[in-house]
This record gives structure tokens, sequence and C-alpha cells, in this order.
């Protein structure tokens, strides 16, 4: 049987009512291989929370029917990264009232929780001001939920099917784009997180993680093992969480460049003390000048320092593109650990329980550098460090946890299709190094300086241009405005689809 007719004949089989089509790994061959793709044909590459998001806005928004495959090799769409690499003890880091995927109906999450009992279901979310922190796998669910729901029903009258599978390498062809054997005249990539991968040169040994995102990655942990940590960010809060859920008990030393741990919350609403829309100090010397100023006015009328990070958070897309180049890079270079320690914050779960392990003593976390990993005997593995106030030494762990978090070089990064598309020049490297260099609307930006008509890049990997885009609720904002752009620009059956 030919290729196609076989493929056709399992895709007929495998279509569900939810729209999900199920091809493990491989990408739809084309029927449109060879004449143009119709201009209402959308192809979104990556199905983790930004490539959901991106097809629930577009089939919200457009005033025609549109046709919209969403490539994810994960069993259903929404989770990525974020929310389907954890295990049950993994919490979202704010409530769910901030996690915004609406603007118009901010507690759509919140409010689905309490209609679907699943925050009842879970008292240990529930912290002493009465929010709840909910685990990171019910969120998963949630958008699994909205894409299906969308999928079955939306204004637009659009087709959203999700395609298991990975897509192929991107290329350009007259009238839009291919991905595998794929034609489409609009093409949205959303992949984002690499798997992490050591920063220092590999040893075999099995009491190396080098990935703690991988299923039961911690398991085979001895309870009483002495653990160093490397990195002391969000994903180092995950790894302590799960020892001590598995039942861990031993020691656990936490190492990082400048031992800044993701702090806590106290509230999150944002201090009027700094004004940064209208006029902005435009120096990285002066922002920060203003910042300290800020927090002490806050401070000496009853206020806190999260409530001008939040601030900051809020103003951050207008003020951002106004700084000069050079500002941006030397905001990125020296003060982005502490930004994210701070903007980054930690759910209450987390931090009590970071407390609770420094006073027992069972928790350090140290600033430190770390310069290499050397197998020991008895499958023990020294790690070789220089505080940051003393003399260099090591430390010898039964396991060490590399908790550095995502790749962040796309060049190297896991996803092959980021570093192909980089390879032969349709995408190139923000100016900043965060991501992928884009266009005010979102449009990918070629190795040439072009604007890549009909290639947009969704999600955390266009945050070079706004700031900041990995919290939830900035990622839906970009995700949005890439779904309104591409909307207003497409023309279909000579209609524009302006959004509704
Ligand atoms: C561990 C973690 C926890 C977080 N927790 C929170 C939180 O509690 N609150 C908050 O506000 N923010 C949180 N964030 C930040 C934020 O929500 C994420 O950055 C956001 O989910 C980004 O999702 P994404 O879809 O862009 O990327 P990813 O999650 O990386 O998803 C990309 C998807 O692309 C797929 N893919 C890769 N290659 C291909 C291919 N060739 N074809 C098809 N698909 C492909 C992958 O399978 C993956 O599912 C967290 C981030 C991380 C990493």
């Amino acid at each position: 049987m030919a290729k196609h007719q076989a493929f056709h004949r399992l895709a007929a089989q495998s279509e569900r009512m939810d729209g999900n089509l199920h091809m493990p790994g491989i990408a739809r061959p084309g029927k449109n291989a060879v004449k143009p793709p119709p201009s209402n044909r959308i192809g979104i590459i990556g199905g983790g929370f930004s490539g959901t998001a991106t097809a629930i806005h577009l089939a919200r928004m457009s005033s025609v029917p549109l046709d919209i495959d969403v490539f994810e090799p994960r069993e259903e769409p929404g989770a990525g990264l974020a929310y389907g690499a954890c295990a049950p003890e993994h919490r979202l880091n704010v409530p769910a009232d901030r996690m915004v995927v609406f603007r118009e109906t901010p507690r759509h999450f919140a409010d689905w929780l309490r209609a679907s009992g699943e925050d009842a279901a879970d008292p240990a979310g529930f912290v002493a001001d009465g929010t709840h922190y909910s685990r990171r796998a019910v969120f998963a669910r949630y958008m699994a939920g909205l894409f299906r729901d969308t999928a079955a029903r939306n204004p637009s009258g659009s087709r959203l099917r999700h395609i298991r599978g990975e897509a192929g390498p991107i290329e350009r062809i007259a009238d839009g784009w291919t991905t595998g054997d794929e034609t489409y005249a609009q093409l949205i990539l959303a992949v984002t997180h690499s798997r992490p991968a050591l920063p220092w040169p590999r040893i075999v040994s099995p009491a190396v993680i080098e990935d703690p995102w991988r299923d039961n990655a911690l398991a085979a942990i001895a309870p009483d093992a002495e653990i160093v940590i490397a990195g002391s960010g969000l994903t180092m809060c995950d790894a302590v969480m799960s020892l001590r859920e598995g039942g861990h008990r031993g020691p656990i030393q936490v190492i990082s460049r400048r031992g800044l741990e993701p702090r806590p919350h106290d509230g999150f609403a944002s201090s009027d003390a700094l004004s940064w829309r209208a006029e902005c100090p435009q120096t990285a010397s002066l922002l920060l000048h203003d910042l300290r100023r800020a927090i002490r006015m806050e401070k000496s009328r009853g206020g806190n320092w999260q409530g001008v990070l939040n601030a900051v958070r809020d103003q951050l897309p207008v003020f951002w593109a106004r700084l000069p180049l050079a500002e941006r890079r030397r905001i990125v270079r020296h003060l982005r650990p502490f930004w994210d320690a701070h903007r980054f914050r930690a759910a209450p779960q987390v931090t009590d329980l970071l407390e609770t392990g420094r006073r027992e003593g069972w928790l350090r976390i140290n600033a430190g550098r770390i310069h290499a990993l050397e197998a020991r005997d008895r499958g023990r593995t020294d790690v070789v460090w220089t505080p940051r106030c003393g003399a260099r030494g090591a430390s010898t762990a039964d396991a060490v946890i590399n908790c550095t978090g995502p790749h962040p070089d796309i060049a190297r990064s896991s996803h092959a299709i980021l570093r192909t598309a980089l390879a032969s020049g349709i995408i190139r490297r923000d100016a900043l190094g965060l991501g992928i260099d884009v266009d005010a609307d979102g449009r990918a930006i070629a190795r040439d300086g072009e604007t890549a008509s009909g290639l947009w890049i969704a999600g955390p990997m266009a945050r070079a241009h706004m700031g900041d885009a990995t919290g939830l609720p900035e990622v839906s904002e970009q995700t949005r405005r890439v779904a309104e752009a591409l909307a207003s620009h497409l023309v279909t059956d000579g209609k524009p689809a302006c959004v509704t």
C-alpha cells in the first residue's frame, strides 16, 4: 500500500472526537505538498502552554474559520515541560487567580478549580491566607480541557487538531512554510525549554543526575544519601520537595553562583512608588538607584519590596522597549540573577520547607562556583568548587543533581527543530542571547535581518523583545498578541480575519 494511503487510513482510524490526531513520533504527510496551502491553514509547532494558548486565542478571536494543527508529542496539548514534567508535589508558584490565560476573565482557572472540585480535593494546596497553590499537573489538565472544549466549539468555527508527534524541520516555500511533509500558510514556532545539560564536562556516574525533569529521576537516591544540588532556583525547590516527599532524610547542600534562592510572596498588589511607564531612567545603574529608592519609600509607608517588584513587572513591556540596547545587555548580564530570585517567587509550601531545612540543619545553601565533578570510589562524586568567600575545595556526595535549569543556548537546545532552524538561518538569536529575534508583532527575523513573513514565535523564546515573558500571565499575553497580529494579517477568501 502506498505510504500516503496507509497514512490516511491510520489517520482516519486515530482521529478522535476531541480533535486529537494520534501519530506518535511522526508528522502527517501533506495533502497539499504540491498546491499552495489555503491562507487559513496554520501550523503550530509545540503544544506546551505557549502553542496551546496561541491556538485557543486564534480560534476565539478570528472572524473567519481557521484550520489549525498543533504538533506536540505529549499525550495532550497544554502541559509542555513546566506542567508536564512534574510530580504531584510540584506546585504552581503563584495562586490560581494569578494563572491568567484570558485577560478578560482573569479568574477563569480559579473558577474552574472550584467548579471541578480540584482545590477541595487538595487541602494541602491551601495556605494561611486562604489562597490555593495548585499542583502543576492540575493546571496541565485545565489547559488540555480548554483545548478540547475550544476544538469542540469556538466562535470562529475553526478546526483545531492535535497532531501527536514531532514536527520535522521547517522550510520556506513560495506561499508559506513546510514542516516535514506538511504545508502551512502561517507557521508558529512555540518550542521553549531545552532539557538541562551539565555545565561541566560529563563524568560517567549513575550518581550524577543531569536532567531532574526525567520521570522518576530521583527515585534511586537512598534516603540517607548526602546530596549536592547545583543551582538554587525553582528547579532546586522542586528537587528538594520531591526528595523530602520521597522520604529522603540525608543532608542536602545547594551550591550556586550567588546562593540566591526564590524569595517568598508577600502580596501581589503593585506599588505606586515607581512609575516607569511615562519616564524611565536610561541606564542600568540609574534604574537600580530608582528601584532602591522606591523600595525604601514603600517600606517607610508599611509596604514591602514585593509590591515594587510587581510594579516593575507590570511596567516592563513599556519601558524595556525604550532602553538602549547596551543598557538592556548590562541588565541581563548583571541584574538578571537578582531579578529572577525576586521575581520568580516560590509557593509558601516551598519557602516553608526550605526554612525548616535550614532550621533543622539538613539544608545548606552556599554561594560559590562549581568547577568540575570527579568520580570517587563506591559511587561517590567529588564536587570541586570555590565558595564565594573562601578557598577551592571539594564536597563529596552520594548524588549530584543538576538544577541549573533549561539549557539557555538554542544552538545546543535538546529540540532539533530549534537547532536546525537556527543553522539554516530561518531564525536568529536575539541581541541579548535570551532566545529568538522577533519584530514587534512576534514574527521571526531571519539571519539576514529580513522579517520572515508567516513565521511567528510564540512564548518565552521572544522574551528579549518584552524584557521578561517567562511567567504565565506574560506568556499568555505574548501569545494573545501573536494571535491578534496573525489574525489581523490574514486574508481568507478576500476577507480579513480581523479580531472579533
Ligand atoms: C519547571 C517550570 C515550572 C514553571 N512553573 C510556573 C508557575 O508555577 N507559574 C508561572 O506563572 N510560570 C511557571 N513557569 C513558566 C511558564 O509557564 C513556562 O515558561 C511556559 O509554560 C512556557 O511554555 P512553552 O509552551 O513556551 O514551552 P515548553 O514547555 O518548552 O513547551 C514546548 C513544547 O514543544 C514540544 N516540542 C519540542 N520540539 C517539538 C517538535 N519538533 N514538534 C512538536 N513539538 C515539539 C515539547 O514537547 C514541549 O511540550 C514554569 C516554567 C518551568 C520550566
